[in-house]
């Protein structure tokens, strides 16, 4: 049987307990899954790329089946080139939802690929890379939201 190849695609600015929580639960349904860092040149980011990557990289290094990676253009596209037949999204409300539904049947049509949507766990529901970044801004204590043994200077 091939490989069941999924791709986890996300801004992770910065990574949270809640991307974590979603890795963790997918890890045991596909073969290979890939965390793909989104990279949009006109999007104005927080934490800087090499930043982002080696929290990620730090994050899911105990998972043997997880590769960190990152991307520019339609998540569609890596999953081309990565063979992934499925992409893995959070839902946490009836916001994301619908937001992902529409994103989800478009990449159907594109490319065949089909979203596999875990729902957020309810202690993670309120956690957001925008809230984490919001706080941080604030100079709050962000340690309870970040995986552990995440520094942030
Ligand atoms: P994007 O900008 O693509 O939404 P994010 O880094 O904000 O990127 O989120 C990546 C994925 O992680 C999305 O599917 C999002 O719904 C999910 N996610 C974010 N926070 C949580 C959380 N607290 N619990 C579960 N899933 C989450």
């Amino acid at each position: 049987m091939s490989q069941r190849i999924a791709v986890f695609p996300g801004s992770f600015d910065p990574v949270t307990i809640g991307h974590a929580d979603i890795v963790q639960r997918a890890v045991p349904l596909f073969d290979k899954l890939i965390v793909a860092m989104g990279v949009n040149t006109t999007k104005k980011y927080m934490f800087t790329f090499d930043q982002r990557t080696a929290w990620l990289q730090q994050a899911f290094a105990q998972f043997a089946s997880v590769h960190v990676v990152h991307y520019e253009g339609l998540t569609v596209d890596l999953c081309k080139q990565v063979g992934a037949s499925f992409i893995v999204r959070g839902l946490r409300n009836g916001t994301d939802h619908d937001h992902e539904r529409t994103i989800a049947l478009m990449n159907m049509k594109l490319a065949n690929v089909e979203t596999v949507f875990l729902p957020a766990a309810p202690e993670h529901a309120h956690v957001s890379s925008t809230i984490v970044r919001e706080l941080h801004a604030n100079k709050a204590d962000i340690g309870a939201f970040v995986p552990k043994g995440m520094r942030i200077a």
